[in-house]
């Protein structure tokens, strides 16, 4: 019977690779969300740029532009939006990317910095991070402050009725991970009425929040993790079910995943639930 549930699984746009995830599907009593591109659509626009004196609010902008040219990260791709122009890439060398803190790049023998507060400390810059909410991208050149941009992000329409749906499912723990700030992390988590969320959180960090939500896991009951893919393979990887989200998702977390659902809504895994309990015979 647990080959037809992966087959109805399938059917339902989820791909389940083997009958014992599907089995643990039925068991879950904590579940992990990442953040970006997760419960929020990952979909960044910037609203807002901050110059200090010694830059125009254009410059800062280039900057940022000529830094996330070769990024992934949806941030990088909303800044190449905004800058609009042709990039450069030959005034371009040492390319750094840094998981979960951003980008370091030579531009012209200097170095641009685009990250968060916590790369601009790393690499001690001078600088009074702004108040406002929201998502911000610090850029540094040559050791000095330049400015930031202000970047929003949307909660995704399905990520509520996820997470409810999951609690009604009977699973005692819903849990967010974030690499972004600690404001983010909590209007996001008290939005969706998550039970607990961790911020500005590295990829090991994520993978040690993890490790500990699973040793505190209620006997008989199993923790997954649910994932973009972006920067979080190892922590997919770590879960006892690692879920990754199959519309965004690199190639990479697909291939550590033990689930994939095909489309970018949080709630397939309740369905997936629904669908593993049915084929187990467990009312739901
Ligand atoms: P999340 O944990 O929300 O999925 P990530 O781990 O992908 O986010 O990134 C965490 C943080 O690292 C981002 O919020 C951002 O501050 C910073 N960051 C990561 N990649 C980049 C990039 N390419 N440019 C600028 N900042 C970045
Ligand atoms: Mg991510």
């Amino acid at each position: 019977t647990f080959f037809s549930g992966i087959g109805a699984a399938s059917r339902k746009g989820i791909l389940v690779k083997g009958s014992n995830y599907l089995e643990a599907l039925t068991q879950l009593g904590t579940v992990v969300f990442d953040k970006t591109g997760t419960l929020t659509k990952g979909v960044f626009r910037v609203t807002a740029i901050d110059s200090t004196d010694n830059f125009s609010k254009d410059t800062v902008l280039h900057l940022a532009a000529l830094a996330e040219s070769q990024s992934r990260h949806p941030i990088a791709q909303s800044i190449r939006q905004a800058w609009k122009n042709p990039i450069d890439t030959t005034t371009l060398s040492d390319y750094q990317e840094l998981s979960g803190l951003g980008i370091c790049v030579v531009y012209r023998g200097k170095e641009i910095l685009a990250g968060n507060e916590t790369l601009l400390h790393q690499k001690h810059i001078t600088f009074t991070p702004s108040p406002a909410a929201g998502t911000k991208v610090y850029i540094a050149y040559g050791g000095s402050y330049a400015g930031c941009l202000h970047i929003t992000d949307e909660i995704k329409e399905d990520s509520r009725q996820a997470i409810q749906g999951l609690k009604d499912a009977g699973v005692s723990q819903t849990v967010m991970l974030t690499g972004d700030a600690e404001d983010i992390g909590r209007t996001v988590s008290q939005k969706l009425g998550l039970d607990t969320y961790y911020a500005q959180l590295l990829p090991q960090d994520k993978v040690d929040r993890l490790e500990e939500l699973d040793a505190h896991k209620q006997i008989g009951k199993k923790l997954a993790f649910v994932g973009d893919g972006i920067n979080d393979a190892p922590v997919l990887a770590r879960a006892d079910v690692g879920i990754a989200m199959g519309g965004l998702g690199s190639d990479a977390a697909i291939e550590a995943a033990d689930v994939v659902l095909m489309t970018d809504e949080p709630s397939k895994l309740v369905t997936a639930i629904r669908v593993a309990r049915a084929t187990k015979g467990i009312a739901w």
